[in-house]
């Protein structure tokens, strides 16, 4: 596909150029004020005035299944939001599929051209889900990292005992067979020039065994996938890991080699210093999901402290149902000012051109792929977003980028590319029935309000002993 952008106005260090981008075989191959008229005359003309052109972000954690439960979880913290989730998560392959196309229906129309679904598994069709997830990215064209998660302890063994005495159930799956479903996954659908990868992905320390850990290791380094896992989302992970290693998380996933480049870890809201050493030294990447931080009031992850620590940090908007919506500009936003109120020198909070470089490059390279995503580059593939100046809400004319990461942009995705296939056109997702998938959406749904979960009745009266409340 030989295509070529006209006059969009294209950042520069501190300013802006209209300049046109060609794009040949899913790269970009040319930058330049003007192309010969010969030289274009094979490709496709886009004309791209007073659109501004930025490199797509990364959704760089969330979990698909999960829209279908968002508006309504109650107001919890996570360890027992977990235990009402699962209560009434989808259990049926049409809702996975119809889940995964809205995810990246969101995703693309809030400047996101790649997505890390950190994929729920429906117990027994673990292969089913993860097969219907890639045909859905497949079918929109975005670019997939699909993170089956999996863990190998039951759900009450995330919450820390305290001085009580705890017997687990052990969890329904063996941690070989857990490791066997990733392998078998990896080998039929990890095809990264299809823009479909595989990441393995344990829950986190709080659900999951060293085996685990190291088995997943094993596989990363075997078919050289990205790794993925929360990280001390919670006070209560925090308090786990003491009880269960007698160190911090951190500490303990560094001796057991998970941490590297590969590496992205969603949330890392409690950290301690030595912590933030360990991932600047690892090059593991933070996944900032600001949102979800903030509806189960998990904390304020310390962004400032790894950006001044040289950590790699990227946007994610975690699941629908602690966000609850997959509007990528608004984690940006809310992830990027919130941190002013966290340290009153103002010259380490984040500008709006920063912000875009953490979620675009930030992205990429928290899944090994920043060489060839994440900037409007010679060679980069082209995973772009063109953004329509004129539109309302990016009105009157300032700066685009403050305008675009400060302003509340509604309806400003004029078009988009996924390894130069375009995916989004005047404002529309062109590769799917986005209206179907609105009346399928509705029909698989009802309104409702209020459920009983009787896990959360089981988990809750622990959950407050242990935690003081
Ligand atoms: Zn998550």
């Amino acid at each position: 596909m030989d295509f070529t952008i006209q006059n969009a106005l294209i950042a520069t260090q501190d300013d802006y150029i209209t300049q046109s981008v060609r794009f040949i075989d899913g790269e970009i191959r040319a930058i330049s004020k003007e192309f010969d008229q010969e030289d274009v005359s094979v490709s496709t003309l886009i004309n791209a005035e007073n659109q501004l052109l930025l490199p797509g972000f990364i959704n760089a954690h969330t979990h698909s299944s999960e829209m279908w439960q968002r508006g309504i979880m109650s107001m919890f913290p996570l360890e027992l939001w977990l235990a009402e989730l699962y209560d009434f998560a989808p259990l049926d392959i049409e809702k996975v599929y119809l889940s995964a196309l809205g995810t990246a229906v969101e995703t693309l129309l809030s400047g996101g051209t790649s997505v890390v679904d950190h994929l729920v598994l429906i117990p027994g069709k673990e292969l089913e889900t993860i097969a219907t997830a890639v045909r859905a990215y497949q079918e929109v064209g975005i670019r997939a990292f699909i993170a089956p998660l999996i863990q190998d302890e039951s759900l009450a063994a995330g919450i820390p005992a305290g001085d009580t005495k705890q017997n687990y159930e052990p969890y329904f799956r063996s941690t070989q067979a857990t490791l066997d479903i990733i392998e078998e996954a990896t080998k039929k659908f990890h095809n990264p020039d299809a823009g479909v990868n595989i990441a393995v992905a344990p829950t986190g320390i709080q659900l999951c065994t060293d085996a685990l850990f190291q088995g997943c290791t094993e596989l990363s380094n075997k078919y050289n996938l990205c790794r993925h896992s929360h990280l001390l989302e919670t006070k209560a992970q925090e308090k786990l890991a003491q009880e269960k290693y007698g160190c911090t998380a951190v500490e303990h996933l560094q001796r057991l080699g998970y941490l590297d480049a590969r590496t992205s870890l969603a949330h890392c809201v409690h950290l301690t210093d030595t912590d933030i050493e360990i991932l600047a030294a690892t090059k593991s990447t933070v996944v900032h999901n600001p949102l979800s931080n903030l509806r189960l009031g998990s904390g304020i992850a310390p962004i400032l402290k790894y950006r001044q620590a040289g950590v790699n940090v990227s946007f994610g908007c975690d699941g629908a149902s602690s966000n609850d919506s997959q509007d990528l500009l608004e984690a940006i936003k809310i992830g990027s000012i919130l941190h002013n109120v966290t340290d009153f020198d103002y010259q380490h909070w984040i500008t709006p051109r920063q912000s875009v470089e953490m979620a675009a490059l930030g992205g990429a390279i928290g899944l090994n792929m920043g060489d060839k995503l994440g900037s409007v580059d010679i060679g980069k593939k082209a995973d772009l977003v063109l953004y329509d100046l004129t539109s309302l809400s990016l009105l009157p004319r300032t700066d685009p980028i403050g305008l675009l990461v400060l302003g509340r942009p509604s309806n400003i995705v004029n078009s988009a590319w996924v390894n130069g296939k375009q995916v989004v056109a005047n404002g529309q997702v062109i590769t799917i029935d986005v209206d179907n998938l609105r009346q399928e959406l509705f029909k698989h749904s009802q309104w409702q309000t209020k459920r009983k979960s009787k896990s959360v009745a089981d988990l809750e009266a622990h959950y407050r002993l242990v935690m003081g409340l």
